[in-house]
């Protein structure tokens, strides 16, 4: 009999092995901060599994001339913004045709809503999703200056929105001043400015805004950061927990070579985003408050 049991227990912890072999593991760090997390959740964790593909997909991936789209990159929920009246009442668009991340209308929506209270209302979308063919004509068209190939540009994830105001250039207009102050607060990025133009690679372009979702759009403001300054500051970092608007999020960056689990506060809300490259961010929704 106890033979019995002696072998049921090797073959337990041989099995225990085999599957820890099969999965990479990561643990967000226990710093000094999300030790004060873990004492708020009572010390459990979740574990989330991450399949390799989930790198390229999500808020934060990075597309540029080193990055290529992936085709799961492109948004799932590209709608065509003329259908939808709902969601356009507070700007125009320039043309019908003009295609985009429903979910990320939406946050534009709330943003010139947002905006008018402030007495800003002359936003027009004047670009959004391009599928491949499109891009390419545009390459074809205006040449490597001005546009990038099929596939490099960040208009193929139907993340990215080209803003204009119709009441002139949007660099000069009232619109572009209030993005530049308040495109962030909405989870959009100017992803192309002009002190940055030797790291994105791309001239200084006032209409160009890419959504990222919050926490990230203000860490990048805070910190005056590019997408692909602040990925690399997340992989660095690891966990990064920040407050804004009385939310508290825990952001943390995994490396996902192979399927991939990793340990979280259980019990909270929370994203996840390829980089485009190499590893994921997930994104936890530690608290809301009131004042
Ligand atoms: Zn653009």
């Amino acid at each position: 009999m106890k033979k019995w049991l002696f072998l049921c227990i090797v073959l337990l912890v041989v099995g225990f092995r085999f599957y820890q072999k099969e999965e990479s593991s990561v643990k967000y760090r226990p710093d000094s901060k999300t030790v004060a997390v873990q004492s708020e959740t009572e010390g459990s964790e979740k574990t989330i599994h991450i399949d390799k593909e989930q790198i390229y997909e999500g808020n934060l991936i990075l597309v540029n001339k080193d990055y290529p789209i992936h085709k799961k990159g492109t948004a799932s929920d590209i709608i065509k913004l003329s259908q939808h009246e709902e969601l356009t009442s507070g700007f125009s668009l320039l043309d019908h045709s003009i295609r985009l991340s429903q979910s990320v209308t939406e946050q534009f929506a709330r943003l010139t809503e947002a905006a008018a209270k402030e007495g800003v209302t002359h936003f027009r979308i004047s670009s959004g999703y391009r599928d491949s063919e499109e891009q390419e004509v545009l390459y074809r068209e205006k040449g490597a200056d001005y546009a990038l190939p099929a596939g490099y540009s960040e208009h193929n994830s139907g993340l990215s929105l080209d803003i204009g105001s119709t009441l002139g250039e949007i660099g000069k207009a009232p619109e572009g001043d209030w993005l530049k102050a308040n495109a962030w607060s909405y989870g959009f990025i100017l992803r192309y400015p002009e002190d940055k133009t030797a790291i994105t690679g791309i001239k200084y372009e006032a209409w160009h805004f890419r959504y990222a979702g919050l926490p990230h759009s203000q860490i990048m403001k805070d910190k005056n950061m590019v997408l692909e300054e602040y990925l690399e500051y997340l992989k660095q970092q690891q966990s990064v927990q920040i407050t804004v608007d009385n939310r508290k999020y825990l952001v943390l960056y995994a490396p996902v070579s192979k399927n991939t689990s990793i340990q979280i506060p259980a019990g909270h809300p929370y994203e996840i985003s390829g980089n485009n490259s190499d590893g994921v961010i997930v994104t936890v929704l530690l608290s809301t408050w009131k004042i």
